[in-house]
């Protein structure tokens, strides 16, 4: 029997996901873990994010958190307002999160969270990385090594055999564009129609206001709702910046539709499209100089049928892009990392049998996909709650976020609520393919991962981990309401 730990792991894209792959592996014990990166470096936006309980206990078990942690913000409460009056329709506290869940609910700066993850990288002999370094081609899924083509940006492009290949490489994956042409599925990105725009504050320019001062020293996460439209706000890095971002209908990118995803946003614009929020509002988005706004556009895809092929496996935003607003796209990226890892060193015969390889990775697929169907449609309805104009569905929620104010009862932004919130960061994602790996490996049929489906079903209804049918909208609705319930 061979050993798991020389199998050779290449991880594309060097982001949330496939940072944390490369961590995970290492972690596990896996020996050669090659990172291939378009990007000459870790070049991340100038951005916060949040990081929730869930994604703090992989990281923590990863020994990269206490460098994370250090400069991040403990959020102990959060407020959702009208964005026109400022009226606060729900305030949450939440000073026991990370008693409830073993883990803080924290926001930090997305270069401490990449750089955390790298740093841990770094310290493993195991992991090397190839920036500058593009796939730009799978030239064979197996059945025996999968080899793929990388483009170094100076050079000549070369192939590399591999046992296991996983596609961190985001929202315009190459990896799944080659992945799906192979099993002949279509694989269109899809605009959701809204964008972002990003922007950071600094306390120096924030300490002469009283009013400002105190939404940057308080460890409360806001949001501003208003007809199609919202802000959240969060301090960051030791409470000296304080990150605002924004969802918006895309009206600039969707002008341009070839363009990249990200650009310098335009603040006449900006502040046109929030012109009716509150005075609060108005002073920070002045603040901001010219030329800093960030703008992005959210993109997503439909649910893939297959995220696996082979021993070929998509990870983050490649097979499970989401909207932010429930703040768990990074978070489900990390934990696609760890079960990787763990379902790739239970492989049978320690991986030299690549039909049992391929079967262990198929078996993260469904451990993932009915959870991150769920959240990324909990996103979505999310959205378009707190996106509602005038009408009577408006005063409805409206009403719902009295209750909840009142009475405890569920809130309509789920990110603030905590029956969600329990669903989401009680999970542990490790244990549960402790629990579940023998015998969802054992359901799979033969040959079922080379055709990158269970049954060889290609109409995309993938028997999922609990669920009779992979149907995203189904099964979302179905836990949704049970959520609700
Ligand atoms: C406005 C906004 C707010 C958000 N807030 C949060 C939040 O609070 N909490 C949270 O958990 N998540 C949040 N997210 C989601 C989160 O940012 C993403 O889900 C996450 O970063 C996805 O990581 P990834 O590694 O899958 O993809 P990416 O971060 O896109 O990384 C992909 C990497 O692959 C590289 N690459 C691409 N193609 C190739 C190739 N062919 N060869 C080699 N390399 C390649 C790219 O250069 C890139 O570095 C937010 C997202 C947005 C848009």
């Amino acid at each position: 029997m061979s050993d798991f730990r020389d199998l050779r792991i290449s991880v594309i894209g060097a982001g949330m996901g496939g940072l944390a792959c490369a961590l995970a592996f290492a972690k596990k014990g896996f020996k050669h873990v090659d990172v291939y990166e378009t990007a000459s470096n870790l070049g991340f936006v100038g951005a916060g994010i949040q990081l929730a309980p869930n994604m703090v206990r992989l990281l923590d078990r990863w020994g990269c958190w206490d460098s994370i942690g250090a400069e991040a913000t403990n959020i102990t409460s959060s407020s959702i307002r009208e964005g026109s009056t400022n009226r606060e329709l729900v305030h949450v506290e939440m000073p026991d999160i990370a008693e409830k869940y073993g883990y803080p609910h924290c926001t930090g700066h997305r270069a401490s969270l990449a750089g955390g993850l790298y740093e841990g990288c770094k310290k493993e002999p195991a992991v090397t990385f190839h920036f500058s370094s593009s796939l730009v081609g799978i030239t064979s899924f197996g059945p025996d090594k999968t080899v793929f083509t990388v483009q170094p940006r100076n050079g000549d492009a070369y192939e590399v055999e591999t046992d296991v290949l996983l596609g961190a490489d985001g929202i315009k994956s190459a990896v799944r564009t080659s992945l799906l042409r192979a099993l002949d599925i279509p694989a269109d990105v899809e605009d959701t129609g809204q964008a972002a725009y990003r922007i950071m504050l600094n306390r120096s320019q924030m300490e002469h206001d009283p009013e400002l001062l105190e939404l940057l020293d308080a460890d409360c996460a806001l949001r501003w709702i208003g007809a199609k439209r919202h802000i959240v706000a969060y301090p960051i890095s030791n409470k000296t910046i304080y990150n605002i971002s924004t969802c918006q209908p895309d009206v600039n990118f969707a002008a341009a539709p070839g363009a990249t995803y990200t650009t310098r946003g335009s603040k006449p614009a900006m502040l046109q499209v929030y012109a009716d929020f509150g005075p609060t509002v108005q002073k920070m988005l002045n603040m901001v100089p010219e030329g800093e706004v960030c703008e992005w556009r959210l993109r997503s895809h439909a649910p893939l049928a297959t995220w696996v092929l082979g021993a070929v496996a998509l990870v983050g935003d490649a097979c499970h892009p989401t909207l932010p607003h429930l703040s768990q796209g990074a978070a489900m990226a990390i934990e696609d990392a760890a079960v990787l890892a763990e379902v790739v060193s239970r492989a049978p015969g320690g991986g030299s049998d690549r039909a049992a390889l391929s079967k262990a990775v198929k078996v993260y697929e469904l451990l993932r996909k009915d959870r991150t169907t769920l959240l990324v449609d909990l996103a979505a309805s999310s959205a378009r709650t707190l996106h509602l104009g005038e009408g009577k569905a408006k005063e409805e929620r409206d009403r719902a976020f009295l209750n909840a104010k009142k009475r405890g009862t569920p809130i309509p932004d789920k990110w603030a609520s905590p029956e969600v919130q329990h669903m989401i960061y009680s999970y542990d994602c490790v244990k549960d393919t402790d629990e579940k790996f023998d015998e969802l490996y054992a359901s799979l049929a033969d040959g079922a991962a080379e055709k990158g489906f269970m049954n060889g079903d290609t109409n995309g209804n993938v028997a999922t981990n609990g669920h009779a049918s992979g149907n995203a909208t189904d099964v979302a609705a179905e836990v949704a309401a049970e959520v609700a319930a």
